[in-house]
Order: structure tokens, then sequence, then C-alpha cells
């Protein structure tokens, strides 16, 4: 199965990878049409499920994703029914480290609301202290209680808000190892 970076910010599908990390890193997209082009943010560009700024005449052209600093950790988790499958919860953590303290986050949860999204009250809770399994389990409950997740035939809302505790608290985990 193959496909393009620009296709599936299009396609705007809610559990997309490529989506939760084009907000995650603050990806700038260029949208093109005969009438000339403009730049919009990747999270202003995403309305909602299967939704997005695009005029009926507009294309993605261009994904411009900002470099992360050298000392940038990052983590990624999916759950997923089975391997393969689309996410049900997944999440993303970029982090810095200065003197045993986070000095700056940046944590995106996807496919458990319509768009992926930055979650920035709990970035902002991380921010300023020391990383451990602690910590990082607090960041998970505060991502479960801040998400108004989406219910489907299979995963009903109050799953997703537990898998998304999991899905950050591992995420950040692993910008550890
Ligand atoms: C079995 C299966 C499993 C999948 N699993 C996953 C998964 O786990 N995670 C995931 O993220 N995706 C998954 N997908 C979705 C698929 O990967 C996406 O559709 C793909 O990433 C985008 O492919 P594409 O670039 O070929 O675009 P297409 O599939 O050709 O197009 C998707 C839509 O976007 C429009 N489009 C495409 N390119 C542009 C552009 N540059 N500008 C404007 N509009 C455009 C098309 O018109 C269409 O409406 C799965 C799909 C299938 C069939």
């Amino acid at each position: 199965l193959r496909g393009t970076f620009c296709g599936s910010l299009a396609h705007a599908d809610p559990a997309s990878e490529w989506c939760l990390a084009a907000v995650t890193l603050g990806a700038d997209l260029e949208l093109s049409s005969k009438n000339g082009t403009r730049r919009l943010q990747a999270d202003a560009f995403l309305h909602g499920l299967m939704t997005t700024a695009l005029a009926p005449d507009e294309i993605v052209v261009a994904a411009h994703v900002p470099l992360l600093p050298d000392s940038a950790r990052t983590g990624f988790y999916e759950f997923s029914r089975r391997p393969g499958d689309f996410a049900v919860a997944m999440a993303l953590a970029v982090i810095e480290l200065r003197k045993g303290e986070i000095t700056n986050a940046r944590l995106g949860i996807g496919a458990v609301e319509g768009k992926p999204r930055r979650l920035e009250a709990v970035e902002a809770f991380i921010v300023g202290r020391k990383p451990d399994l602690a910590l990082f389990e607090e960041a998970g409950r505060r991502a479960a209680a801040a998400v108004d997740p989406m219910a489907d035939p299979v995963n009903p809302a109050e799953y997703r808000r537990t898998l998304a505790c999991t899905v950050v608290t591992r995420a950040l985990e692993k910008t550890l190892t």
C-alpha cells in the first residue's frame, strides 16, 4: 500500500499518521490553484473528519516541515486492533532536555478526535519538570481528561479516552529510549 504525504493530508483521515506528524511538528502547507498559491498551517488546513480548508480548485503542492533541533528526542506510539489496521489512538511526542529538565515539548494526539491536535496544556504541564514515568503517566491522565473522543461501532468514546492515556504515556516514554 502506497500513498503520498500531501495526499494523506488532503484525505484528512483522523487516523492518519502523516496528519498527526504535520500538526505536531507545525508543517506549513502550500496550496495551489490557477489563481495562485497560499500557505496554511496544517492545524488550520485540517478542519475535521475528512474535511479540509482546500477549495474545490486547489491542490496541496508542498508541505514544509520545520527541522527539529539536534537535541530533540521523539517518541511515537499507536494502538490498533491488528497490525496494519487504522489506529484507534496514537500520540507523537517531541521533547528537548537541558540539565535533566524538559525545556520544550510538542505533544500531538491522533485518531481520538475528528482531527489530530496538539495538547498544549499537557505540554505546558511537563515543561520545567524532570522526565520520568510518574510524570508521563500524569501527562497521560491529563491528556485523557482533555480529549473529546469520537465513538464508532467497535470503539466507544470512553475506550478511546483510556487509550489516549496509554498512547500519550508510551509516546513520552519512548522519547527516553
Ligand atoms: C487498506 C487501507 C489501509 C490504510 N491505512 C492507513 C493508515 O493506517 N494510516 C493512514 O494514514 N492512511 C491509511 N490509508 C489511507 C491511504 O494511505 C491514504 O489515502 C493515502 O495515504 C493517500 O494516498 P494518495 O496520496 O495516493 O492519495 P489518494 O488516495 O489518491 O487521494 C486521497 C484524497 O486526497 C485527494 N488528493 C490526493 N492528493 C492530493 C493533493 N496533492 N492535493 C489535493 N488533494 C489531493 C484525492 O483527490 C482524494 O480525495 C489506508 C488506505 C487503505 C486502502
